[in-house]
């Protein structure tokens, strides 16, 4: 090897990326170096809370045995609820690897805190596509609705915002549940910050203080220097194949809350008069642990990931949601690219620059519950994780492509390079 051509240039021309496109992506990430600089400082922030909260429970190796059969007295297993109840400053958390997704710890939070007869309200516009079955908003069996729980919801207001004026007219005796959905999921409306959360949770709970307020709270978090259960959410939700199992999780999902939402939820997961005690770890609490250990700087470079795809494609001429200097609560990103044929070319490009399938050409498909085709992008280790990095969008106007993950700062970059490589390869744009 030449030590003269061992230069990162170099070795981008070598896997193919022209010197135009290598210099466009370096000046933007030039551009964002302030921004960067906050967000490792953010990182840094939250691995000392995860470092903090697993010293003070004195983590040790017999926390990374596996249990089996019942999995009674599974000591790793409660010491990570915990270490996750510490972090999240909630009283009781319930993390288990038998939450197979985030749909299902959202659903077994709603099952186990709501009785028949019961109100679920969402103040903070329509839910997570998943979630229409969950509550029965689209005809589902075994939905709440079949158990005789009632759902409404209060659209935002054009401009994004919570619709104050008529959220009061939507809580009433029966209203038992509030559900707020922080991340944008598959919309273009913005994402919510802590911050909003919290204006929104004292809202509601001056209206009805004994009201139980759950937050989704998928692809947010480690994003700031707080949570939702900061600010009077009594429970947390999410996803260990996204940010709090920092790509290690091979599954698994969370609740955090108060012990009494805690309490229900566990019943709601295994069976009444057994809760929280079943529930064999199997082998998997090291990569809970090491996730979690991992996971703010994870987060955060799916973060630079993000708001670095965000300056590249605003400079090429597309919108991107958030904006490249937009302020942030999640992972999401959502870049309009207003053709069918720079969607599948941006999501080539993420495949394209996957440590895994990296070889394969994503096509769009008939995907069961979408009216339309969709294409996707995944190159991941582990089946689905969307904190890896990965692409996806439906084909219908405006051709919107939803991008998260990346493990590694270097990887999402790279994946964005490559996408750009070949948007200009399809002469769609011109570097
Ligand atoms: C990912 C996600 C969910 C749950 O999705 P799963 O695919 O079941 O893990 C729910 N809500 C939001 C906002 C999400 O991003």
């Amino acid at each position: 090897m030449n030590l003269k051509d061992n230069s990162t240039y170099a070795l981008y021309e070598s896997i193919g990326i022209g010197k135009k496109i290598i210099e466009f992506a370096q000046e933007k990430e030039k551009s964002l170096s302030e921004r960067f600089k906050a967000i490792d400082e953010t990182a840094e922030y939250n691995s000392i809370r995860v470092i903090s909260a697993m010293q003070k429970n004195k983590v040790s190796q017999e926390c990374f045995t596996a249990s089996s059969g019942y999995g009674y007295d599974d000591f790793g297993r409660e010491t990570l609820e915990k270490v996750y109840a510490d972090i999240f400053h909630t009283e009781d958390a319930l993390v288990r690897p038998q939450i197979t997704c985030g749909t299902h710890a959202l659903k077994t939070a709603l099952f186990g805190n709501l009785r028949p007869g019961d109100e679920l309200y969402s103040p903070a516009g329509h839910p997570y596509d998943t979630l229409e079955e969950v509550i029965g908003i689209r005809d589902s069996k075994g939905s709440l609705k079949e158990y005789g729980i009632n759902y409404k919801e209060t659209a935002l207001l054009p401009d994004g915002s919570f619709d104050y004026d008529n959220i009061p007219k939507c809580i009433t005796e029966k209203t038992r549940l509030i559900t707020i959905q922080r991340s944008r999921g598959y919309q273009t409306r913005p994402s919510f910050t802590v911050e909003k959360i919290g204006e929104l949770i004292s809202f509601v709970k001056k209206i009805k203080p004994d009201v139980t307020v759950m937050v989704d709270n998928c692809y947010g978090e480690f994003i700031e220097r707080g949570e939702p259960s900061d600010v009077g959410a009594d429970m947390i939700v999410g996803s260990l194949i996204k940010n709090p199992g920092g790509g290690l999780a091979p599954s698994g999902g969370y609740i955090c809350g108060t012990r009494e939402c805690v309490e229900n939820a566990s019943y709601a997961l295994n069976s009444p008069g057994l809760g929280k005690e079943t529930g064999a770890s199997l082998g998997v609490l090291r990569s809970f642990y090491q996730g979690l250990f991992m996971a703010p700087t994870v987060a955060a470079s799916a973060l630079k990931g993000a708001i670095f795809a965000a300056r590249c494609y605003e400079d090429l001429g597309f919108k991107a949601y958030p904006s490249s200097s937009d302020e942030r609560t999640d992972i999401i990103e959502a870049i309009t690219l207003g053709s069918k044929e720079a969607l599948c070319a941006f999501c080539e490009g993420i495949q394209g620059a996957s440590p895994v399938d990296g070889h394969v050409r994503p096509e769009p498909w008939d995907m069961p519950g979408y009216d339309d085709s969709v294409i996707m992008a995944a190159g991941a280790f582990i089946q689905g994780s969307s904190i890896e990095l990965s692409a996806d969008g439906p084909l219908r106007e405006p051709y919107n492509v939803y991008f998260q993950g990346g493990l590694t700062y270097p990887a999402a970059k790279l994946g964005i390079i490559n996408s750009i490589k070949k948007l200009n390869d399809y002469g769609i744009i011109n570097i």
